[in-house]
């Protein structure tokens, strides 16, 4: 299986090590990738992974109203991209806290989903429960709203991958409930 990226090319018009502008693709290891004919550097793409944070709390469930593109206005669940030098539970704390305004600690993974082929491309999803200090909810500037949704009463989430998430998570919730 060849994995490209979503325009179905790779954006490289210079070699990042010497600067060459003979990219190519090539297959390499089984796949198609971009290589510098001058220098030989290959150049490997990966997923990126993101976070979410899962509270769910009398069999409601936090989230955010969306104030960035894709989708503004649609409802998904709070988290991001992981920056350099962070690890996954700082990620979550983070991302909680410019979106919702609340200070989160990370418990347990409930679970990892992979999206291949999205708006931004493959990424990896690690889901995290999570527990907040307060609900004193101050929408961050990304977040146009922050609110707990009943599972049957959920809005159209903007991410087909969150729909999938929420799911388990209540599966995972009601489970330990019974
Ligand atoms: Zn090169």
């Amino acid at each position: 299986m060849t994995v490209l990226n979503k325009s179905g090319s790779y954006d490289l018009n210079y070699c990042a090590q010497c600067g060459s502008d003979k990219i190519e693709r090539k297959e390499v290891d089984g796949r198609q990738r971009a290589v510098c004919l001058s220098c030989g550097r290959v150049f490997y793409r990966n997923p990126i992974p993101s976070v979410v944070g899962i509270s769910i709390i009398n069999d409601k469930i936090l989230l955010v109203k969306r104030g960035v593109e894709p989708d503004i206005g649609s409802w998904c669940l709070p988290g991001g991209f992981m920056e350099l030098g962070e690890t996954t539970e700082e990620a979550v704390k983070r991302e909680l806290f410019e979106e919702t305004g609340v200070k989160v600690k990370p418990v347990e993974i409930i679970t990892i989903d992979t999206t291949i082929g999205g708006f931004y491309g493959d990424v990896v999803v690690i889901a995290y429960g999570i527990e907040l200090e307060s609900k004193n909810f101050i929408p961050g500037d990304d977040a146009l709203d922050v609110q707990y949704f009943l599972y049957d009463n959920l809005p159209r989430l903007t991410f087909h991958s969150h729909r999938l998430i929420v799911d388990r998570a209540f599966e995972k919730s009601n489970a330990k409930n019974k």
